[in-house]
């Protein structure tokens, strides 16, 4: 496991912008607006996960020429996305035998480039909506743009304690802890094993169910003495034979299996009682929510009230005219790569619509 400082994060650097970064002292300084560097574009792609890849795939493809933001270590989160932050990625069409995610999203950034989509290593940090060409913020540059998608993603929260993090901090994600079921509970070392889940709502009912396929048991680590999930989700869960509720518990502390170095165990703390008991799993997934990167858009674009961008059904239409949303930042459903790229598709199709729409042609936006 790569994590956000892996060699995805290094390999942007060294190869794509080491101009752009020598030549940027203003980069990170907080230029003035009259300082920024000015850009135009007829679609300025932010985001770098496979929606913003994707789109910019469809984008370069059909000479839209578009501009992608792929962010600096935006929401912690390098270059790439969320699939950085994992290893084997075995469901994405197309690699029989799994392929890394690291490798994965380098392939997408690869191909992305290939079709003549510049790409800029900085995070947005201010939009501008309010007419149209759209303006476009980073710390050292300022684009106008006939068309924007937004591609930023969302980061599954996580909990910490000890033994949570990586590897080098001594902690077992990615060996044993995950925040993703439907993506990692296949894998071999849960088959057969207890696993067990934190969290009270819909989604840790669904991975805990999900669970069930591959686990001998599935413990569902919860704060309170009630879940928040919907009723029909609670009594799935609670009538699968199964899964066990730890009620009132949170996880105070992770440890190793002391063989293989994968995750062994854990130490959960009873809230009410204070007391810490030991329960032997090796599988630990967090299903307490995504957090989507929507906090820069500063409230122009209709979110809802967990703050995904509404998307108009069947399209990824936002609430302005030639702003298109694409990825997981609009879908707090399926979260898939798979179905990240197939919105980013879309996206880059409503935008290529819409600049033939309204007539944009290159140099338009002067
Ligand atoms: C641990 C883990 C394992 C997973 N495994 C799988 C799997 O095996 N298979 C699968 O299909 N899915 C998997 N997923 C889910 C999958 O990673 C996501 O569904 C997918 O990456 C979403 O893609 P996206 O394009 O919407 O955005 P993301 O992958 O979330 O990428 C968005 C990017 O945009 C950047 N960004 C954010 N804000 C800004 C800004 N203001 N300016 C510029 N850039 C910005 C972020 O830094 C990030 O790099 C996994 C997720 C996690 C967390």
């Amino acid at each position: 496991m790569c994590g956000p400082w892996g060699t995805y994060a290094k390999r942007s650097f060294s190869k794509l912008s080491a101009v752009l970064w020598n030549s940027s002292p203003t980069r990170h300084s907080g230029a003035a607006m009259d300082e920024l560097q000015a850009l135009k574009t007829r679609l300025c792609i932010i985001g770098s996960g496979p929606a913003a890849h994707t789109a910019a795939i469809y984008a370069a493809r059909a000479e839209l020429k578009p501009i992608l933001f792929e962010g600096w270590m935006a929401n912690d989160i390098a270059p790439g996305g969320q699939l950085t932050t994992t290893t084997d990625v075995e469901n994405f069409p197309g690699f029989p035998d799994g392929i890394m995610g690291m490798e994965l999203m380098d392939r997408c950034r690869s191909q992305s480039l290939r079709f003549g989509t510049e790409i800029f290593t900085e995070t947005v940090t201010k939009i501008d909506f309010s007419s149209n060409p759209f303006k476009i913020f980073t710390d050292s540059k300022s684009v106008i743009a006939d068309a924007v998608i937004v591609a930023t993603g969302a980061v599954a929260k996580r909990l910490k304690f000890p033994g949570s993090g990586d590897g080098h901090e001594g902690g077992f994600w990615n060996r044993g802890i995950s925040a993703c079921a439907v993506c990692d509970g296949a894998a071999p070392i849960f088959r057969d094993k207890p696993l067990s889940v934190i969290g009270g709502g819909d989604s840790a009912m669904e991975e805990a169910n999900f669970l069930t396929k591959f686990g001998s048991r599935v413990f569902i680590i919860h704060r309170r003495d009630t879940f928040r999930a919907s009723k029909i989700m609670q009594s799935r869960t609670l009538t699968n034979l199964k899964i066990e509720v730890v009620w009132n518990s949170e996880v105070v502390e992770a440890y190793g299996d002391g063989v293989k170095g994968v995750l062994g165990g854990l130490k959960v703390k009873n809230v009410v009682t204070g007391q810490v008991s030991d329960l032997k799993v090796s599988g630990l997934f967090f299903a307490i929510g995504h957090e989507p990167a929507t906090k820069f858009l500063d409230g122009q674009l209709e979110l809802d009230s967990d703050g995904y961008v509404v998307t108009k059904p069947g399209t990824t239409h936002t609430s302005v005219k030639g702003v298109f949303a694409a990825g997981d930042v609009q879908d707090k459903k399926y979260r898939q790569a798979i179905t990240a790229a197939g919105t980013g598709c879309m996206a880059a199709l409503d935008a290529e619509h819409y600049l033939q729409e309204i007539g944009s042609q290159e140099g338009k936006s002067d």
